[in-house]
């Protein structure tokens, strides 16, 4: 069986939405009966996302394989409601480490080791075995970075050759651009997206489809335009204009008729109904966007200087918003700024507290959790949210001054949250956290039950955990722990049964939440702060 290929590219510049489109395409196939996966192509020299600042990059997305991957991924499973593994977050590190070690171990033969053809051979084949090994219809792959970028060449490199391999009726390129307008009366430029598709050109790609992005619908003499430059047929120059929500993309691709374009291309013929596919995704897409009433929340963090460094966590509340008819607004701020000036946090209904990590803002975070619990806030704690929620439990109920994480004090006499035994040898800091899907067992008569039921299986991305010698005193002042993993070696949930709503859990709970298909702990925590 052979598998269509869709390369998306970018221009201009970063930041176009080209993982809406590419994730808006798929949907799109998918609807129509496909059996599609997306790929992303992250040029940078980190092996994954793991290590990086997520104010500076976005969030890092954990797979149920335990990949710490590019947030596009996330949008990829939102929009396909489909796990992703993490072999489809390409690196060049990944691929530079696998061409260096088959040199170490001599498999190329005394040959010169290059960029072509081994470097991008090894593009290619990554590319080839998702497709093959996943019996897919279609896959579509995100080159990350725009046009001209030296560290993307490589790949665009191979993508070239793939197309060169594969033929036109396997395989499509897509590039993303932009057509701004700098005046009231709405003049759409060109010249941005002319410039971009010639440096694609030149290094030997002629794009299939233009998709441009634009305040407004693209006007009929800008596609003319812009088809003329790019050596592109008007027919396959998309607009992409602004909409209210990047779930509606795809409705206006189809509406342009993308989809006829590309099985055309594809030379496939027959298209089946689909109208029971689509009757489904456009009600989860209206549920988003239900307006019944606010519930407001606060959610208080490290990283809130960037929407996209808790990307998830913001899609999450709004999956659960809409389950229950509500618009969820989110007021970010920033935990280093919590002081005396902490009644701020008594407007909202929810105070929400998500992952992080280190030292700078934790005790602004320590100090909502105990203030949540004081005033009887409903609180939802997050993986560094739940384990400061114990934190401040242990300070304030039960009496321990000195109540902390060693990740925030390593010499605390009182480390109610501790380094998970197995990472006190590991060095490297990369992809070494505990990482992934874990089954969690939840016990009897708690909101974890009702919540969850008997079990349930999340991702995971923690160096540290409620240190278990801590648990009869933390039981006995009133905090109980109410799910736990690997036998009952790693405490999971933990709850508060004498206040309204007090929920803090290890795993992240956000990455399992899909449009249509809210993730359990948000719907009964949004629900706690209406009632
Ligand atoms: N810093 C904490 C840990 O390593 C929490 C991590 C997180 O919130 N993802 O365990």
């Amino acid at each position: 069986m052979q598998t269509k290929f869709i390369f998306v590219t970018g221009g201009v510049m970063s930041g176009l939405g080209k993982g809406v489109v590419t994730s808006s395409i798929a949907k799109l196939l998918q609807l129509s009966n496909q059996k599609v996966s997306c790929v992303k192509i992250d040029p940078y020299l980190n092996y994954d996302a793991g290590t990086m600042n997520p104010v500076a990059h976005g969030e890092v997305f954990v797979t149920d394989d335990g990949g710490e991957c590019d947030m596009d991924i996330g949008n990829y499973e939102r929009f396909l409601n489909q796990n992703i593994p993490k072999t489809h977050n390409i690196t060049t590190a990944q691929i530079y480490s696998t061409v260096i070690d088959a040199e170490r171990k001599g498999e190329y033969l005394g040959a010169c080791v290059q960029i072509i053809p081994h470097v991008t051979d090894e593009i290619k084949r990554r590319i080839r075995n998702i497709a093959q090994s996943e019996k897919l219809d279609v896959l579509v792959v995100e080159c990350g970075g725009t046009v001209g970028d030296i560290e993307s060449l490589p790949f665009l490199e191979a993508l070239r050759q793939l197309r060169l391999e594969d033929g036109a009726q396997n395989v499509i390129f897509v590039h993303v651009t932009l057509a701004p307008s700098l005046d009231v009366v709405g003049e759409q430029k060109t010249k941005p997206t002319q410039h971009s598709v010639q440096e694609l050109r030149r290094i030997g790609i002629q794009p299939d489809l233009v998709a441009v992005r634009c305040s407004a619908p693209l006007h009929e003499s800008t596609k003319k335009k812009i088809s003329m430059f790019t050596n592109v047929t008007i027919r396959d120059v998309f607009s992409c204009h602004d909409v209210k929500s990047i779930f509606m993309v795809p409705q206006i691709l189809y509406d342009q008729g993308i989809v006829d374009t590309i099985f055309t291309k594809f030379g496939k013929v027959g298209l089946v109904n689909t109208s029971a596919n689509w009757d489904r995704w456009n009600s989860i897409v209206s549920s988003l966007d239900r307006q019944d009433g606010y519930i407001k929340i606060a959610m208080v963090g490290k990283y809130v200087t960037l929407a996209d460094s808790y990307v998830s966590v913001n899609h999450a509340l709004k999956h659960a918003g809409a389950k229950i008819g509500k618009s969820v607004s989110i007021d970010w701020i920033d935990s280093e700024t919590i002081n005396g000036n902490i009644e701020k946090l008594d407007k909202y209904d929810g105070i929400l507290v998500p992952g992080g990590f280190g030292n700078r803002g934790a005790d602004g975070i320590i100090k909502t959790a105990n203030h949540a619990r004081e005033k009887n806030i409903p609180y939802l704690g997050i993986c560094f949210g739940f384990q400061l929620a114990a934190v401040a439990f242990g300070r304030f109920v039960c009496g321990f001054d000195d109540a902390n994480s060693a990740e925030l004090d390593a010499g605390t006499k009182n480390a109610i949250v501790d380094l998970l035994p197995e990472q006190k040898t590991i060095s490297n800091m990369g992809g070494s956290l505990r990482l992934g899907a874990h089954e969690i067992s939840i016990k009897n008569n708690t909101i974890a039950h009702k919540t969850y039921g008997t079990s349930v299986i999340r991702r995971h991305r923690h160096r540290y955990e409620i240190n278990k010698e801590y648990l009869p005193v933390l039981e006995k002042n009133g905090m109980i722990f109410s799910a736990e993993s690997d036998g009952s070696k790693r405490m999971e949930i933990l709850e508060v049964p004498k206040h309204r709503f007090y929920l803090g859990v290890q795993f992240h709970p956000e990455f399992s939440s899909r449009p249509g298909y809210p993730e359990e702990s948000f719907v009964a925590f949004l629900n706690a702060a209406t009632s």
